[in-house]
């Protein structure tokens, strides 16, 4: 069987006159090989359409460079986590380690002791400068000890003031600025 020129219009990309058309058509009808070769081509001409059209998109490269970008910050966060942990990894082993340096060269009992020992030490302070401020206070006529009473009281009375009003003043705005949002 002669394919020609039937099996060369097979590929032509301009539509083929109507005659010509025809007798592909009917070649076609009578010769397998074609025919599988008009199937096979027109495959690859679907795919290579499909593979043209998923070309990327105008753009594409700006949202990869965005992207680009919160990768890299996402693991600018990762190593600034990583940082922490390590550091708080270290103070904690040199922690453990003074822990067991502590055990090792004085018993737990010492240790206690010691530590026991610190706080009183601290607990002393408070109380001798306590003591102090009293014998200050006893030192003063009364009067003057009440007057300073009153003075303290009202100081500390309008610090609370001012802090409660701050706070409060704060969360106001914290709640006016979150409306304004709306
Ligand atoms: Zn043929």
């Amino acid at each position: 069987m002669n394919h020609q020129p039937f099996n060369s219009w097979l590929y032509e990309d301009t539509p083929l006159p109507a005659a010509q058309a025809e007798e592909l058509r009917q070649h076609l009808q009578t010769c397998p090989d074609c025919r599988r070769q008009q199937e096979a081509w027109l495959n690859v001409r679907h795919m290579l359409r499909t593979t043209e059209a998923a070309r990327p998109q105008p753009g594409f490269s700006n949202r990869w460079q965005a992207g680009l970008e919160a990768r890299r910050l996402r693991q600018q966060r990762r190593q600034v986590r990583i940082t922490i942990l390590a550091l708080a990894g270290a103070v904690l082993l040199v922690l453990l380690g003074l822990l067991i340096y502590f055990a090792l060269t004085s018993s737990f009992a010492d240790l206690f002791a010691s530590m026991i020992g610190t706080s009183t030490q601290v607990a002393v302070g408070l109380v001798q400068i306590g003591e102090f401020f009293q014998s200050l206070l006893r030192f003063l006529p009364p009067e003057v000890t009440a007057a300073a009473w009153f003075i303290i009281a009202s100081w500390i009375c309008s610090l609370c003031l001012a802090w409660v009003l701050s706070v409060w003043r704060i969360s106001r705005k914290g709640v006016s600025s979150h409306e304004e949002l709306h």
